[in-house]
């Protein structure tokens, strides 16, 4: 039983029993058994354990939960109601509480707008700096500071509509095979089936020749088809000729029907704003270009903003531009040196990625326009000091993104560009110069994608952080984080619920006693790695000259049938080669069209990026190729761990093959949660309804109809082995290899889950609740149970993240077993213990950004270990020693 009411954060009470404790007792969230446990304040808290043990439960479920609870509380006691709703987290009582900020990792889709600017607010910053202290152009009133935001219409450019892009099709684009007839689909942005078809007929009418190859129609004729805007309606004689169509008219023949014509263009553009269907909408959106706005070349600002200089650079240029160049360049004005401000040196400072993408479309150069000296010499005191002030907020914020690995970022970039980690790197970067005191930050694997080179900036800035008289409350796999947090908070000692137990809680050296804990084993006793097989390659796979992001004509050799580990810090060019070119040229020389799982922007097709360089060497070794991303398996909550490895579709069989199923004549369809027929109406299946609320963000809520069951009382009468579909979907991985243990199509997927450390998942948890690292190990446990036939080269990308040391043992087990069967894995790793077990080694950098992107060390791990140069080697030597 709950106390009426939480105790206030800051009763008399606690301060007896322990000040500076903030104390759980009775917490029994998701896995947690009944636990209790005294965590000091202003410390650096690492919760450890392994994956699915419970660290995340306890410390966002629980201790986060309750903050924000009484947050809502204090600040909207109206939202009582809501709260009620969102639930309460299972727990007695926390006393000692802080209020509580979580820095967690992203999971869903974000906001393609957002940037690294608007994540960080420096964009607002920046903004204000040009509006103040920018250099006008003669007789330019002073613009506001949201006229220098292409997400307003009062700073929009007006050509493009702030997106930089403007979206078009061209005669390639929707011919692309010109060699074709018109009845042999020269179009290929037609619409498909009956209305393409209907288009040509009316085209026979108009007495057009729709038998000769494109290329060979009069470009007039090309350019109408095409192009033109007319929708004339003619008579359709269904399946005539040219010449039957006149007779036919002559003789005044009642015609099939009468058609209206479309030209290609005008149907692309009008299907793609239009269209309902999300397929439709990707079909054409195949025939559209993306290219730079010819108006603000891609800046997205109208002409006034681009026109206002600071440091001699436009906002377009600035935002372009990597934060280490910014910051060089700001730092003289933020210390009272305005030669550059006026001069507008700095201009010869890069060239941004949208200059060169400009040359390489046009062929010529062009320039950034230089300042006018003339109009901002005479640069007022009072504007010297405003530039001065806004430069020096500017130059500190940036200091902090540097520190923490991120120079080689610029403003623009987008942040569904970004990898969780250098997302949640930002927003802690951003905590820190807003910097609060007295709160607890609730961080979650803050390490994730950082190379030990990277972390040492990490580690001061959680300090800094505590030093504020903060609390610093992480989950954590990095051991070395451990070995520096004050406290341990070890959970346990295994997943789901063989876990939920707190094994320790105290100084980090005392949990060397706790025999029962996986974390002791690896932070004590170094647990030795499996020494590197050292297998000698089956062959050679060769990129050549390749050009993306900053990888300027890199070539590499892949060794084929061993297993590969990438490493070099956070920004040098990993995931460019290995996650990027290497999948898409490979997809390309198999026949598949590059991989787009890109969704459709509401505003635009994607602008696709395109890898330079071609692949050499052993290429027809290869005979699929895997990429298993951190993606999430699904978008929305409707797909999930049963629907993503298709064992729901056993499951449903096995409901609908019920007596009781039969006899009411329910399909397999019933018991999906997509089918109208057998979900709850009021939720139509989503299980949780969405409370939108004034000033504060939309919550979800359970559904009241169906308490999240997502179907019917009707459908839930349905059983099977005495249980009905909602609960079956409530299982977890383990539970179900019981349950459906007699059968096999649903077992036997089940299995693979359980082997990859997944066992603790439930079957239905939504897609979008589960963590990069966790989909990306569904993905690996789907290729498994058909991973028999070899010769398939399998791409992961850091898939240690989210898992303890125990786990990621587990999970090289089956990578080795994947090599084992003929198979080649290459992995960007960071983790060294893994990086230490690979056949070869291949080390990027070495630096980040403009100053990475080239190999520095390939061979055998322990030939990167004394490579000199390589930020990895001395990591990797420590490993091995
Ligand atoms: P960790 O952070 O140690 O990896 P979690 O706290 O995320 O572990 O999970 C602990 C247990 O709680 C697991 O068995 C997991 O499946 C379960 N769990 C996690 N989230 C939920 C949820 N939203 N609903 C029910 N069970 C959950
Ligand atoms: P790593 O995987 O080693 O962390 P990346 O390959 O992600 O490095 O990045 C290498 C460089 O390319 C960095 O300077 C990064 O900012 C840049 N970059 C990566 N992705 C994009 C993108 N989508 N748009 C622009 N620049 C990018
Ligand atoms: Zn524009
Ligand atoms: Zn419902």
């Amino acid at each position: 039983t709950k106390p009426s009411g939480p105790a206030p954060a800051h009763s008399l009470g606690h301060h007896a029993i322990g000040s500076g404790f903030v104390q759980v007792r009775g917490a029994r969230e998701h896995n947690l058994k009944d636990v209790d446990v005294s965590i000091p304040r202003d410390a650096l808290v690492v919760f450890s354990g392994v994956s699915g043990s419970g660290k995340s439960s306890l410390a966002f479920g629980t201790i986060y939960a309750e903050a924000q609870r009484r947050y809502f509380e204090s600040v909207a006691p109206y939202a009582r109601r809501l709260i009620d709703q969102m639930g309460v987290p299972d727990v007695d009582a926390i006393d000692g509480l802080p209020p509580a900020v979580a820095l967690q990792q992203q999971r869903g889709a974000s906001n393609a707008r957002s940037s690294v600017g608007s994540v960080t607010t420096l964009s607002s910053l920046v903004r204000l700096m040009y509006s103040r202290a920018g250099t006008y152009p003669a007789q330019q009133p002073m613009l506001y500071a949201e006229d220098f935001s292409p997400n307003t219409p009062q700073g929009a450019c007006p050509a493009c509509h702030g997106l930089g892009y403007v979206y078009d099709v061209t005669e390639a684009t929707m011919v692309p095979d010109p060699s074709l007839s018109l009845r042999e689909r020269a179009i290929a942005a037609w619409p498909p089936a009956w209305h393409g078809q209907n288009l040509r007929d009316i085209l026979v009418t108009l007495g057009y020749d729709i038998d000769r190859p494109w290329k060979d129609l009069p470009k007039k004729d090309r350019d109408w088809i095409l192009f033109t805007e007319e929708t004339p309606t003619v008579p359709v004689y269904a399946g005539f000729t040219s010449a039957e169509v006149r007779a036919a008219r002559r003789r005044k023949m009642e015609p099939s029907y009468m058609g209206t014509f479309t030209g290609a263009r005008r149907y692309v553009l009008h299907t793609f704003a239009h269209t309902q269907s999300l397929l439709m909408k990707k079909r054409v959106s195949r025939f559209m270009q993306g290219k730079l706005c010819p108006a603000c070349h891609g800046k997205r600002l109208k002409p006034e903003a681009l026109s206002v200089r600071f440091a001699g650079l436009d906002i377009g240029d600035l935002s372009q531009m990597p934060l280490d160049q910014v910051s060089a360049l700001l730092e003289p004005i933020a210390k009272g040196d305005f030669s550059a401000h006026v001069a507008g040196m700095g201009i010869n400072g890069g060239v941004t990625r949208r200059d060169r993408a400009e040359r390489a479309a046009s062929g010529r150069a062009t320039h950034a326009a230089a300042p006018d000296v003339r109009r901002t010499s005479a640069l007022s005191e009072e504007k010297r000091l405003a530039a001065q002030r806004l430069a020096e907020g500017v130059v500190a914020r940036l200091r902090t993104l540097q520190h923490l690995g991120l120079g080689y970022l610029t403003l623009e970039r987008a942040t569904p560009t970004l990898s969780s980690g250098e997302l949640q790197r930002l927003r802690l970067a951003t905590q820190l110069s807003a910097m609060l005191f007295g709160v607890v930050y609730v961080l979650d694997e803050p390490s994730a994608g950082l190379h030990p080179a990277d972390s040492q900036a990490l580690y001061d800035a959680l300090d800094t952080l505590r030093g504020a008289g903060n609390s610093v409350f992480v989950v954590e796999h990095d051991l070395e984080l451990m070995r520096r947090a004050q406290w341990l908070v070890d959970v346990g000692p295994d997943a789901g619920e063989r876990g939920g137990r707190i094994l320790y809680s105290g100084a980090p050296a005392g949990l060397r006693e706790i025999a029962e804990s996986h974390t002791a084993r690896y932070l004590f006793d170094e647990v030795p790695a499996q020494p590197s097989r050292g297998r000698e390659p089956s062959g050679w796979l060769v990129l050549k000259e390749i050009r993306r992001h900053n990888l300027q004509g890199v070539d590499a050799r892949i060794p084929l049938g061993v297993l590969t580990a990438v490493t070099g810090i956070s920004g040098s060019g990993k995931s460019s080669l290995i996650a990027q070119a290497l999948p898409e040229l490979m997809l390309l020389h198999l026949g598949h069209e590059p991989e787009d799982d890109s969704e459709v922007a509401s505003e635009g097709p994607a602008v696709i990026e395109t890898t330079g360089g071609h692949l050499a060497g052993d290429v027809d070794a290869v005979q699929r190729l895997v990429h298993v991303d951190q993606k999430p398996i699904g978008r929305t909550p409707r797909s999930n761990l049963a629907t993503y490895t298709g064992l729901f579709d056993h499951v449903r069989k096995l409901f609908a093959a019920t007596p009781v199923a039969r006899r009411r004549g329910y399909g397999a369809g019933r018991f999906s949660f997509n089918v109208a027929k057998g979900r709850c109406e009021t939720c139509e299946g989503e299980g949780f309804v969405s409370v939108e609320l004034l000033f504060m963000p939309s919550v979800y809520a359970p559904c009241p109809t169906c308490h999240g069951a997502r179907y019917n009382e009707a459908t839930l009468k349905v059983l099977w082995k005495g249980r009905n579909i909602a609960q079956v979907l409530q299982m977890t991985v383990e539970e179900a290899c019981d349950f459906f243990s007699e059968e096999m199509a649903v077992s036997r997927p089940l299995q693979w889950l359980r082997e990859i450390g997944l066992g603790y998942l439930r079957l239905g948890q939504p897609a979008t609740e589960l963590s990069g690292g966790e989909a990306q190990r569904i993905k690996l446990a789907t290729e498994l149970q058909r991973s028999q036939r070899g010769r398939t080269l399998y791409v992961l990308d850091e898939p240690t993240t989210g898992l303890h040391a125990a786990d990621a043992d587990q999970l090289m087990v089956q990578l080795q077993r994947l090599v084992d069967m003929g198979n080649t894995v290459v992995m960007i790793e960071h983790d060294m213990r893994m990086v230490a077990q690979a056949d070869w080694v291949i080390d990027i950098g070495p630096g980040a950004g403009a100053a990475g992107g080239r190999l520095v060390a390939t061979g055998l791990p322990q030939t990167v270990a004394r490579a000199s140069g390589s930020r990895t080697a001395s990591y990797l030597a420590a490993q091995l020693a």
